[in-house]
């Protein structure tokens, strides 16, 4: 590729809208552009690290036996209605109607649309097990689009679904896209942790997410100094929470804890993952309810809830809030996570004599969850993991990490082949439930969790399986004919010998194009200027390390490869 051909335009001002340094650097390395919230182009450069992204999943989901298929972003809403998710899905499904007045969403997932393809084909164990998996874009109307194609609205997601005929089997297939998505991750460079996630009410099921260690990543991971357990922040178990009960300042035994529904009781009654409800809990004093407290989703439906629970005042704080309220991070010193409760004015004025630790006058009460707060055992089911606490598995101490959820993988069970309908015919002739599991993977997202682990202050430093070109040829004196002569030479055997190269032959000054390479990121740079050529070299510069390698101009090609 020649960049005076091409089409890159960087910017030397970070936008003003990004807060991550992944964001920041997609937008001024001329890889994305904004077109609405959380909606983005992927100019030519981005589009190519993208497509890298998806070839990597794609040849591991192939080696590993899925097949690839691709199914519509639009979703007739007859789907989402059998399976039960229409009513419950919430805010981020975009919903909308043809001009027969018919419903539709833009798939957030494809859960369905796979299940109904299945159902209609396979009839038999013989045709199974089967993955189908495909590489599309997603709409999820996230509540707060955010950090570029980290957290967008319009994005692209390689999401897979396995089909057994039984438990065992669909253990197998998760086993399969487990030890495929670690070889996904480590091909795309990335440093991640395999950790332990929430997989909902019904048993049989679990779950994991790949989360890639960064400072800048919006969830938790809990990890064990000592073995390798990790799992994120509501899964992980705790023990010996009540003993250590020393700082209890004013105990509200007066405030009883009736009424509590347990997790997979709202669960159950919203009909969602219990992933989605990750704790509730009402409190009173006598009869009066004063607070409820719930964990879980945004998306959650706050009328069905405050129903269900028969509670005046249910809101969800947001982030923001939560941080204000609690004058930190979030994070520990207060309730984990995104989501957590609100309670209506009076019920905070009459919690308040009770409760520890409110530091934002009668808007929040914190570390309602931790123990030292509250003395009594009923509020067990609200313990969460927190670093100190000792790893069940061997007694090593727990630490926690922010990490970037760039996959997660999911032994479903039958919950879609039972609503929808989803059978084959066993050995003996009777029909059977399918098993499934699935698969997601954010291809934008960890194009971008890679930058969020490789970069320096003058740009990205792409890991060399995901850089959009691997070699970029800097002819420095654009005006020398020995320099040009070189460079082109040099440039036209790379690209025979299939290396991914791009010339910077623009009419720009060295420190220009200099800027731009550091800022793009291509992990090899070759600085062919007169000075050098003047001894016969060349300067090969890596990217990451900073070496500068000088080198004889007919060893440059040997030497790059
Ligand atoms: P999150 O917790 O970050 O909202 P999720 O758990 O809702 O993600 P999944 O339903 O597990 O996401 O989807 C599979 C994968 O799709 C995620 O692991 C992530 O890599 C990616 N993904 C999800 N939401 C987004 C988004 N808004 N923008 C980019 N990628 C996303
Ligand atoms: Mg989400
Ligand atoms: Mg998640
Ligand atoms: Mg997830």
């Amino acid at each position: 590729m020649r960049l005076s051909k091409y089409f890159v335009p960087t910017l030397r001002e970070n936008p003003s809208d990004a807060e991550v340094v992944s964001h920041k650097l997609m937008v001024r390395a001329g890889m994305i552009r904004k077109v609405a919230a959380g909606i983005y182009n992927y100019l030519p450069m981005g589009l190519r690290v993208i497509r890298k992204v998806e070839n990597i999943i794609r040849k591991y989901m192939n080696e590993a036996g899925a097949i690839e298929i691709l199914m519509p972003a639009v979703v007739p809403a007859e789907l989402w209605k059998e399976s039960g998710r229409w009513n419950v899905y919430g805010k981020e499904l975009l919903r909308f109607k043809d001009r027969h007045d018919r419903d539709f969403c833009m798939g957030p997932t494809h859960e369905e649309v796979v299940t109904d393809i299945v159902r209609n084909e396979i009839k038999s164990y013989k045709d199974l097990p089967v993955n189908l998996y495909q590489i599309q874009t997603k709409f999820r109307d996230e509540v707060r689009p955010r950090f570029g194609l980290m957290r967008g609205r319009e994005f692209i997601m390689k999401d897979a679904y396995s089909f057994d005929v039984d438990d065992e089997g669909a253990e197998k297939s998760y086993g399969l896209m487990r030890d495929a998505y670690c070889k996904i991750f480590e091909s795309c460079g990335l440093k991640y942790k395999v950790v332990e996630a929430d997989s909902g009410a019904i048993g049989g099921n679990f779950s994991h997410e790949f989360m890639v260690t960064a400072e800048t990543g919006e969830d938790f991971v809990i990890s064990c100094d000592s073995c390798d357990y990790a799992a994120n922040v509501e899964k992980a178990p705790v023990i010996d929470n009540f003993e250590e009960d020393d700082e209890v300042e004013k105990p509200i035994e007066k405030i009883e804890t009736k009424n509590q529904k347990t997790v997979e009781e709202v669960a159950k009654f919203l009909n969602v993952e219990t992933k989605k409800v990750v704790k509730t809990m009402i409190l009173k004093a006598g009869d009066e309810i004063v607070a409820v407290m719930i964990r879980g989703d945004h998306e959650l439906n706050l009328a069905k809830i405050k129903n269900f629970l028969n509670a005046p005042f249910v809101e969800f704080a947001t982030p923001e809030e939560i941080v204000k309220a609690t004058n930190g991070p979030l994070g520990f010193s207060g309730p984990i996570g995104i989501n957590v409760k609100i309670y209506a004015d009076n019920a905070v004025k009459k919690l308040k004599n009770y409760v520890v630790g409110g530091n934002e006058k009668d808007i929040h009460l914190i570390n309602v969850n931790h123990t030292r707060d509250f003395k009594v055992t009923a509020f067990s089911d609200f313990i969460n993991a927190k670093p100190g606490d000792k790893c069940p598995k061997c007694g090593g101490t727990y630490v926690i990490t922010k990490g970037i959820e760039v996959g997660h993988i999911f032994k479903l069970g039958t919950k879609y082949s039972k609503s929808m309908n989803a059978t084959y015919l066993d050995k003996d002739g009777k029909q059977q439930y399918i098993v499934m599991g699935c698969y997601g993977i954010g291809v934008g997202r960890t194009a971008a969790a890679a930058i969020e682990q490789n970069h320096d202050e003058k740009g990205i430093i792409w890991p060399i399986q995901i850089a959009p070109f691997e070699v970029v040829i800097i002819p420095i004196n654009t005006d020398d004919e020995d320099v040009v002569n070189l460079s082109e030479t040099l440039y036209k055997k790379l690209l025979k010998k299939n290396v991914e190269v791009i010339i910077d032959d623009r009419n720009e000054r060295a420190g220009v194009k200099f800027n731009d390479a550091d800022l793009v990121g291509y992990p090899i740079r070759v600085n062919i200027g007169k000075k050098t050529l003047e001894n016969g070299e060349v300067e090969i510069v890596i990217r990451k390390t900073g070496d500068k390698i000088n080198c004889k101009k007919d060893d440059a090609l040997s030497e790059i490869l």
